[in-house]
């Protein structure tokens, strides 16, 4: 499978690793939109938030607490921003669902 998200749990294509367990990783975005902007992804290839399925709920809790910790190590007492874009209106451009971790900067909304 050509999926550029899976190379990089692989570790074909290498990024920082800024947390790694057995279910997920989390790693720079390489076009950062914020002070702070983390990607935090399952090592499993889901395509998007859109194709999980029963028996990911326990991964997605795990991936989900992984995000508030790493929001908790960055210091981003100030708040933050989970985006999980999906699906072409999601505007999703990486056919593998990620959790965008956005913060150190005063977010807008609505979003574009
Ligand atoms: P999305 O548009 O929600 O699918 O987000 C995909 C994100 O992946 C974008 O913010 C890209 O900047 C990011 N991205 C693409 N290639 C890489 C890479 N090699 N390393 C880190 N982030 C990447
Ligand atoms: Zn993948």
């Amino acid at each position: 499978m050509d999926c550029l998200f899976c190379k990089i749990v692989e570790g074909v294509i290498p990024v920082t690793r800024l947390y790694e367990d057995e279910q997920v990783l989390a790693f720079p975005d390489i076009q950062p939109q914020a002070p702070t902007h983390i990607l935090v992804i399952p090592k499993k290839h889901i395509a998007s938030h859109a194709k999980a399925v029963a028996e990911d709920k326990e991964m997605l809790g795990h991936l989900m607490f992984a995000v508030g910790e790493l929001a908790r190590e960055k210091k981003l007492d100030a708040g933050y921003r989970l985006v999980i874009n999906t699906g072409p209106d999601g505007g999703q451009t990486v056919d593998h669902m990620h959790v965008h971790l956005l913060g150190g900067r005063a977010m807008h909304w609505p979003p574009g």
